[in-house]
């Protein structure tokens, strides 16, 4: 029993630090302890461990630590792609050692032994697709074919220069300061892939996101039939029944199967609940990528939108307060005014109300379809793209 105890615990301890890494910084964790973890796992632990290292091996030990940190983070490194492919490695691994002598069984056929390590296969091709193809890398000699392709919407992207490629800047493109070049529609540095994620990319990240979710789901249906057909296969429920005297219903029966699963089969249900929590996350992060593919946004113009409606709001907020300030001020000089109606009043909308709407007009936005074919056959891609020259200015 305590076994049992031992195995929740530490399930319920692994989802709340994960939910907390990926999750804790959205606002319906604001105030919580989900968003105290976050803000300790992301930023609080390493800046205790910087303090712990300078206090105990000095300052040189805290700058040597600095400079591992900017080699990682700050350069492109393949630290977390061989973390990718040790977890998936890992994973793939404990499945066959503990649940691959049980397959064929009750309701998994032998194929699966074959159509898993395939499924696996082309996880790892779309994850080496994703992180070695150029991501739409701007150049002195394509940046004229990137200039008309993607027009200045003078709203979030207006005409500039990157001061270190010294190129024009076409709308939608950004320096990647880790890869050191620009990047057209760029979305963002992915670390997992050591790779931008921009225009002729996106769409193999979207598919390795949704293959690997997919992959998750069938890993962890596959254990859940392992089980259910071993279940079957001992007879189980038989036993109980006949030989131990339990009752013939879910309730009598329910507590016994889930001791005798936890003994017999703990390594199973480890991996179906990480595979099942791995799945959740990767749905949640393919919704959003594919979201913002159909509406043609990308991560990195969110948050230009984000700040521009953020100042649109203050602006009209000065705007609307100054009006105010100066009808009150022409309305005291001025005869007393006629009282507004109740009925009148009440229906009125307030001045500051009507500052906070500002809409977002995405000049990129051209429809479900056309979005959705942009991201699949990218505008570089096509022969168009390099027949087009801007006119030299
Ligand atoms: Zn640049
Ligand atoms: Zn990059």
């Amino acid at each position: 029993m305590a076994l049992n105890w031992l195995l929740i615990c530490h399930g319920l301890v692994t989802l709340t630090v994960i939910i907390s890494f990926l999750c804790g910084q959205w606002p319906i964790f604001q105030g919580t302890p989900i968003e105290r973890l976050h803000h300790f796992i992301t930023f609080g632990a390493y800046d205790y461990f910087l303090r712990f290292v300078g206090f105990v091996f000095g300052d040189k030990a805290r700058s040597l630590v600095l400079s591992i940190e900017r080699c990682c983070c700050d350069r492109p490194n393949p630290v977390m792609q061989v973390i990718y492919l040790a977890i998936i490695g890992a994973t793939y691994y404990y499945i066959v050692k503990s649940s691959f002598r049980y397959i064929p069984g009750y309701y998994l056929g032998e194929v699966h032994k074959y159509t898993s390590l395939l499924a696996v296969g082309i996880g790892i091709v779309l994850f080496l697709l994703t992180s070695f193809s150029d991501p739409g890398t701007v150049k002195a000699g394509n940046v004229s074919e990137y200039l008309l392709a993607y027009p200045y919407d003078n709203i979030i992207y207006t005409e500039k220069e990157c001061s270190t490629c010294k190129i024009p800047k076409p709308a939608r493109s950004k320096h990647c300061s880790i890869c050191n070049r620009c990047v057209a529609r760029f979305d963002h540095h992915c670390g997992w892939m050591n790779n931008c994620i921009g225009e002729r990319n996106t769409r193999y990240f979207l598919a390795f996101l949704l293959w690997h979710c997919l992959l998750c789901i069938y890993g962890a249906i596959a254990l859940a039939l392992i089980i259910a057909g071993r279940l079957k296969e001992l007879r189980v429920v038989y036993i109980l029944t006949v030989y131990y005297g339990v009752g013939n219903s879910f309730r009598s029966l329910a507590p016994h199967v889930a001791q005798w699963l936890l003994s017999s089969y703990n390594t199973q249900l480890l991996l179906m609940v990480f595979l099942v929590i791995v799945s959740l996350l990767l749905a949640g992060f393919f919704g959003y990528h594919a979201n913002l593919c159909l509406t043609n946004t990308t991560t990195n113009e969110t948050f230009k939108w984000e700040d521009y409606i953020s100042w649109q709001r203050k602006l009209n907020e000065a705007r609307v307060s100054a009006a105010a300030l100066k009808a009150s001020i022409s309305g005291m000089s001025s005869e007393a005014k006629r009282p507004e109606s109740k009925c009148k009043s009440f229906f009125r909308r307030s001045s500051l109300e009507d500052s906070q709407v500002v809409a977002k007009e995405n000049k990129y936005d051209k429809g479900f379809f056309h979005n959705m074919f942009e991201v699949l056959f990218p505008l570089s891609t096509r022969p168009s793209f390099s027949q087009t020259k801007s006119k030299p200015s």
